[in-house]
């Protein structure tokens, strides 16, 4: 077989949507997977929808998320030459023609929900009406002429064969009156002329392929293979799925990496979404386990359900995995902003390594440390330590000399103090620690016990809010 050769085609829109990553993904892995050619090709001939830095998040998502394009990219806007020419070629085949209709009497044909399409008025027009009308320089647009009869269809890798009736097919405008081509026709001869062997898209355009079929027919090109993919969906409130939208929750890559979500885990995530690995039950994928394992054979056609909860299961395995240095990189940061100068951010930071599923929860999380919540002295009774309000309140009078007075204010020692008081005051060390983490923590559950608490809280706060604690058990 001749070598693969995969593409991404995204159109500059300055974000880069989930569902686009993973059409990207699953290009790139098809290509890669068959040691093919992958190409990054921006789609930029809408002049309408430009925006400003769109392509740099384009090329910033392929390089954080591991997607390596060969060569460089291909920018359509500056290939319009060629479009032109080859849609000359066309005309001069007679597979397409100027069309010189005035937008007045293109609305004309629309009926009042505004839906009509274009009943190939210039189909036919004398060569010398045409000649005449470009000498004059009227407007135009060129069109790609349709068969008025018979089907045509193409088999789809993932949905199967795919056809429609000819008679429904409008003659599409491959070049717009601005000299633009439409992503309708441009794409078709990029892909031909950058040697595209799979097409791989979403699959939006399955019903529109047989028409850029029809081109690659009218150039006597070959048919690429398409392979088009399942659209990516969210889960509304009422339980029904529907397209992947702002509603679910962040849809872009970038989003999600602003919420401390990590690449590779969004990668492996979505890698997941509408792929399943043959002959195993893995879960966890680094780039180059997909390439090697990935496979067409294992793309489904069934709609995949984007599950926030799922990421972040993904997310917080990819977090507890992440060597330490990394992990207090991206937490510390966010742990400076958020707390005063005395907390110990360094082991609070551990203290959250294994109980984070992102980053974006850090300040829910840690708010007992950036506030004191309210007391509910409810808290103290705890049936396995067999603690009371009355005896944490005994426990905490007698335990905050000891540690006013304790030299070093490490885990270890702060530890030690309070066993031996246990031990010397004939209490259980479970209860001193139920009492102390809560005086300390002031809620239900927190992250870490009672002396690494203290530890993160530094003496100056953890002596006050044992004070505040005894005051508030009176
Ligand atoms: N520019 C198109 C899009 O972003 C590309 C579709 C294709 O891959 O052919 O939807």
């Amino acid at each position: 077989m001749a070598d693969i050769v995969t593409r991404f085609a995204p159109s500059p829109t300055g974000f880069m949507h989930i569902g686009n990553l993973r059409t990207a993904l699953y290009s790139y892995l098809v290509s890669k997977s068959q040691g093919g050619k992958f190409i990054l090709r921006i789609e930029d001939t809408d002049q309408v929808r430009l925006v400003e830095g769109a392509v740099d998040v384009i090329l910033d998502t392929l390089k954080v998320t591991g997607i390596e394009y060969d060569g460089e990219p291909y920018i359509q806007s500056e290939r319009l030459d060629i479009y032109k020419e080859y849609a000359q070629k066309l005309i001069d085949s007679g597979n397409a023609y100027y069309c010189f209709c005035t937008p007045e009497r293109l609305e004309s044909l629309k009926n009042d929900k505004g839906i009509g399409g274009y009943d190939g008025h210039c189909r036919n027009l004398p060569p010398d009406e045409i000649a005449k009308n470009l000498a004059e320089g009227k407007p135009y647009v060129i069109r790609q002429k349709m068969p008025d009869t018979g089907t045509t269809s193409y088999d789809d890798v993932v949905y199967g064969k795919v056809e429609i009736d000819n008679s429904e097919l409008r003659d599409q405008i491959m070049i717009k009156a601005d000299g633009f081509p439409t992503y309708n026709f441009c794409h078709v001869v990029d892909d031909y002329l950058m040697g595209v062997t799979h097409v791989v898209r979403g699959n939006e355009y399955l019903t529109s392929t047989p028409k850029y079929c029809l081109l690659y027919d009218a150039f006597g090109w070959e048919r690429p293979t398409y392979v088009h993919l399942p659209l990516l969906m969210g889960k509304d409130e009422n339980g029904n799925i529907s397209k992947l939208a702002k509603r679910h929750g962040a849809v872009s890559f970038q989003d999600l990496v602003r919420d401390g979500y990590l690449p590779e885990a969004i990668v492996n995530y979505i890698a997941l979404l509408g792929w399943c690995p043959k002959n195993t039950n893995q879960e966890f994928f680094t780039m180059d386990e997909l390439k090697t394992e990935f496979s067409i054979e294992g793309l489904s056609k069934s709609p995949a359900v984007f599950d926030y909860e799922k990421l972040k299961w993904f997310n917080s395995e990819y977090i507890k995995k992440m060597p330490v240095d990394q992990y207090q990189q991206k937490a510390l940061p966010v742990l400076d902003e958020l707390c005063a100068d005395y907390i110990n951010k360094t082991k609070l930071a551990e203290l959250l390594h294994t109980r984070i599923s992102y980053f974006g929860e850090i300040p829910e999380q840690i708010q007992f440390v950036t506030t004191r919540p309210p007391m509910s002295t409810d808290l103290y009774t705890n049936k396995k330590n067999k603690t009371t309000p009355e005896i944490c309140r005994e426990i905490l009078t007698e335990v905050l000399p000891l540690l006013e007075s304790a030299e070093d204010w490490s885990n270890d020692t702060l530890f030690a103090v309070l066993k031996e008081y246990a031990v010397s005051h004939g209490k259980k060390a479970g209860a001193v620690m139920w009492a102390v983490r809560i005086a300390i923590g002031r809620q239900a559950v927190t992250p870490g016990g009672a002396t690494e608490l203290m530890e993160v809280f530094g003496k100056g706060e953890s002596i006050e809010r044992l004070k505040l604690a005894i005051s508030e058990l009176v």
